[in-house]
């Protein structure tokens, strides 16, 4: 089993040609509701990769609560720890402009009350194979989180999204971290060279993955001299939103299962490049056989 503490949102975009500017109205073409948040989707990401996956965490008493719950229930995952809060569920508000350009504003919502973890919370993380964490949560939640996990030998996967410094008590709890380039970039103030960040990074945690788009992803390992590329399957994306988040849950699905990280790195790897090959986040992800095959 793998248990996912993180956000719920319902992300609210508007495709537009141009993006207005301040004081400015335009006429957009279309708009979505597509169910997101990074917890939410990396735990239905892990879902449909083949584990028993659990989420922690909270929506609000309005319909896009239930919408959320219904899209996670619908993917497998066990939400008897997803709690309903007073108020309204967590949005995005997102405007996408003709370039697939994005501007984005994050309510937090029903994911701000999740500031500490209750009794079962804490006991569902220490049963479990693998947690997964993303920084969308109050951070005294993120790090109590951590820190069970820690204490029970259980492996902590840290997404390290929305960019941002980390503490170290954090850090001392984190087993794999798994920032995207520009996440790598804030994390060490070095950009442009993802081998040289990866390698700063293990003087804060003994493994590193940071993701590269279409270029694939690079791993660092304390216990290895050199970084080591996985490169991604060349295919034509469509949608890249929630790439790092699928990736993210199909590694922490084939690492519960005991494979070798590399080989785990490489079936990370397809799943998210059949998952930006297809419109939307949650929606687009794939089920174990598709990865398999
Ligand atoms: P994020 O979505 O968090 O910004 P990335 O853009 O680095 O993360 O993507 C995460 C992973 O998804 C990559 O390491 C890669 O395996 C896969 N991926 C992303 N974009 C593409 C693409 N255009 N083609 C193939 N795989 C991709």
């Amino acid at each position: 089993r793998i248990t996912v503490l993180g956000s719920t949102n319902m992300d609210l975009v508007a495709y537009v040609t141009t993006a207005p500017r301040s004081g400015e109205t335009v006429t957009g073409h279309e708009f979505r509701t597509i169910p997101g948040g990074k917890g939410a989707n990396q735990a239905v990401a892990a879902a449909r990769a083949g584990a028993e996956v659990a989420m922690i965490g909270a929506v609000g008493t309005d319909d896009f609560g239930r919408r959320l719950r219904a899209t996670l229930e619908g993917s497998g995952v066990d939400i008897d720890l997803l709690r309903t809060t007073e108020g309204p569920t967590g949005t995005a508000h997102i405007v996408v402009d003709r370039d697939g350009a994005n501007s984005i504003v994050v309510i937090p919502g029903a994911n701000g009350s999740v500031t500490s973890l209750s009794h079962a919370d804490r006991a569902v993380i220490a049963e479990a194979r693998s947690l997964l964490l993303q920084l969308e949560l109050p951070m005294s939640a993120v790090l109590e989180g951590a820190e069970v996990a820690r204490r029970n030998g259980v492996r902590t996967i840290l997404t390290p999204a929305p960019a941002q410094p980390l503490p170290s008590q954090l850090l001392a709890a984190t087993d794999l971290l798994v920032p995207n380039e520009h996440e790598a970039a804030t994390l060490t103030g070095i950009s442009g060279d993802p081998q040289r960040a990866a390698e700063a990074l293990l003087a804060q945690v003994p493994e590193v993955v940071i993701t590269l788009g279409a270029r694939g992803c690079l791993y660092a390992s304390r216990a290895q001299s050199e970084p080591v590329a996985v490169l991604a399957p060349p295919v034509t994306a469509v949608d890249t939103t929630g790439a790092g988040d699928t990736f993210v849950g199909a590694l922490a699905v084939a690492l519960a299962e005991g494979r070798p990280m590399i080989d785990a790195l490489t079936w990370a790897s397809s799943a998210a490049a059949l998952s930006v090959q297809r419109a939307g986040a949650a929606t687009s992800m794939p089920y174990r056989g598709e990865i398999d095959a």
